[in-house]
């Protein structure tokens, strides 16, 4: 991309600013035995009474390996949420700069938005689900910072085209954030491979999903060096605790046992849409290619409070635009998915 500068995307507070810096900043263990007694830290060894490594060093050696990028390329969060939130926090001026997002899509966006006072620009997917490119390119100004792009999309279930994003990669001045939080599940490739080919990328991913693991609150952020240092300026000095790093890194070991549940998942997700196809308050299912499916139904809140004297929690996305009438049905495990099937037949 000609003509890119990250400088002048940065936040001229964040441009100044001097980092803190904490005590596991200005010391790195070589593995040698040492007294540690710069961090005001309880000395008795309870296996968490140390603070944590503020750059989850093993973590992302591990995820740079296994992802072919580099580590000054990743940075890793309390959930993709606050990766999102920093990327905010470190771009946009508030009171002044915008970010475009293409509703339906992921909610927090436009929450985060609101809390760091920036103007969120809505620019309506296509009738297909797809980002409508020209508008998108119509509705940028030179306060644009951020473009959010979620895809696979949540929660329409749908990736976008290849040749749409690409566009908006080469278009867009500003950062284009592409958040993978369900690429595990998808049949397309992650945008992983094109960091290198586009200075303005973002692409996060999460340990939330495929991996199972949404109750420790492991998000990945990766984007180049420039725009990484960037962010690691301002992320909270040990934002990923010591047992989520344990936890995950387990976890991202066990790379067989992950695939053989996605695999599961997405045959679970075949008879589930096998089932919902043939219900008569169904009218309509919309490709996917993550782990839950939007349903068009004769009326969503009936079948949701339904559902939920039944037991069974799934997600009305009736208020969403283009989403009327909408249920969202995450897949379960294959016998929570036959107990809902069951429901679902039942239902009148
Ligand atoms: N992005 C999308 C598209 C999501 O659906 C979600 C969670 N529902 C997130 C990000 C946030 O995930 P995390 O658990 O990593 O904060």
């Amino acid at each position: 991309m000609e003509g890119f500068d990250l400088n002048k995307l940065v936040r001229e507070s964040v441009s100044k600013l001097q980092p803190y810096s904490s005590a596991r900043d200005e010391y790195v263990s070589d593995g040698s035995e040492m007294i540690f007694l710069d961090a005001n830290e309880n000395p008795f060894d309870n296996e968490v009474n140390r603070y944590p490594d503020p750059y989850q060093r093993s973590l992302k050696s591990l995820l740079a390996e296994q992802k072919r990028v580099s580590e000054s390329q990743i940075l890793l969060g309390n959930g993709s949420d606050e990766v999102l939130d920093l990327i905010y926090r470190a771009f946009c001026e508030p009171n002044q700069d915008n970010i475009i997002t293409l509703p339906p899509t992921y909610g927090m966006y436009k929450v985060l938005a609101g809390i760091n006072a920036v103007e969120n620009k809505e620019v309506l997917l296509t009738a297909d689900f797809e980002p409508n490119v020209e508008e998108i390119l119509n509705a940028v100004d030179a306060n644009s910072k951020l473009l959010f792009i979620c895809s696979p999309n949540n929660p329409t279930g749908n990736s976008f085209k290849k040749g749409l994003i690409e566009k908006l990669l080469k278009s867009f001045n500003g950062l284009v954030v592409i958040d993978e939080a369900y690429i595990d599940f998808s049949k397309d490739e992650s945008w992983l491979s094109q960091l290198n080919n586009y200075p303005n990328l973002i692409v996060t991913q999460t340990l939330s999903k495929a991996y199972g693991l949404a109750g420790i609150r492991l998000g990945i952020c990766y984007a180049s060096e420039e725009i990484i240092s960037v962010l690691n300026k301002i992320k909270p000095p040990y934002n990923v605790n010591q047992l989520t790093q344990q936890r995950a890194l387990k976890r991202v070991l066990n790379q067989d046992l992950v695939n053989q549940e996605v695999k599961q998942i997405l045959e679970e997700r075949t008879e589930l849409i096998k089932a919902l196809d043939s219900l008569e308050f169904v009218s309509e299912l919309y490709p996917t290619d993550a782990n839950f499916v939007l349903a068009k139904v004769d009326d969503a809140n009936k079948r949701y409070h339904q559902l939920l004297e039944k037991q069974v929690v799934v997600r009305n996305r009736s208020t969403q635009p283009l989403c009327e009438s909408t249920l969202r049905f995450t897949v379960g495990t294959p016998e929570e998915n036959k107990k809902l099937i069951a429901i679902l037949k039942e239902l009148n």
